[in-house]
């Protein structure tokens, strides 16, 4: 299978410890893993979580705030510290990166939407890496997707991706709850939809605001545009390799048509 325009997606429990700071060996390696990718000839656009996680615990909070205001003041902090971290390593690694911060409104109205594929053309083009999240800090409910899983879909159908890899801390989906249900079985292979839905009972990580409703909703929208969407585990960045690879890795979401 090969891939030539990946979105890969990382949630809050990939790039921030437990306590909200930066994971930065797991920034490092898919820093350096993506920009392998890229170099290698793919184009890669990064979705990533953490900002509200990484600016509660640079702000000092000790939990994470109730209130929209602060939360939105969390996420202003954090994006910062998050792209100067990602922009250092991948720097190190040769690739040049470029924030896009979007809502939902962005991809739903028809202009806004044709300007903002071209900035992501113009900027693939140029190999560049894009490193895109919710635009946390002003979005109002109205605006927003609530959840990276989603937006990493939608940024997939937008830009034609030929594969959305979604980096979590499951090694994809079971038929039961692996933390409760030792023996479950874990799925390779899911081409309907429809069939598995009952199995994502809104797990959620302590973090993130994503869960498995969330990854099958954002599998459900990029199948539907025809794109492939894995599930993996992202604690070890290298698992993208396998992936590019074609090697059987998490679960795999096959689009109606594709071969498999
Ligand atoms: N956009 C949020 C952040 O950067 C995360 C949303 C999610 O966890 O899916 O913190």
């Amino acid at each position: 299978m090969e891939h030539k325009r990946i979105v890969v997606k990382v949630g809050t429990s990939t790039v921030c410890h437990p306590g909200g700071t930066v994971n930065l060996r797991r920034i490092e390696r898919l820093s350096m893993v993506l920009s392998d990718i890229k170099n290698s000839g793919s184009d890669v656009v990064l979705v990533t979580s953490g900002a509200i996680g990484a600016g509660i615990h640079k702000a000092g909070w000790t939990a994470r705030p109730t209130s929209l205001s602060a939360k939105q003041a969390a996420a202003a902090i954090g994006q910062c510290e998050l792209m100067s971290i990602y922009d250092r390593f991948f720097r190190e690694y040769g690739s040049i990166t470029a924030q896009i911060l979007l809502t939902k409104d962005v991809l739903e109205e028809s202009s806004a939407r044709n300007n903002c594929t071209a900035t992501f053309e113009e900027l693939l083009s140029m190999h560049i890496i894009p490193i895109v999240n919710e635009n946390d800090s002003v979005a109002t409910e109205e605006i927003v997707y609530g959840d990276n899983d989603t937006l990493s879909a939608a940024v997939a159908a937008l830009i034609k991706a030929d594969l959305l890899v979604l980096l979590s801390d499951i090694d994809g989906l079971y038929d039961a709850d692996p933390a409760i249900y030792p023996d479950a079985k874990h799925l390779d292979v899911v081409t309907d939809l429809n069939a598995v839905r009952h199995l994502a009972k809104g797990s959620h990580t302590s973090q993130g605001t994503g869960g498995m409703v969330t990854k099958l909703r954002a599998a459900d929208i990029a199948m539907k545009a025809g794109i492939p969407v894995i599930i993996a585990n992202g604690s070890d960045p290298d698992i993208l390799y396998n992936i590019t690879d074609g090697k059987k890795t998490g679960t795999l979401f096959v689009p109606q048509g594709a071969p498999q």
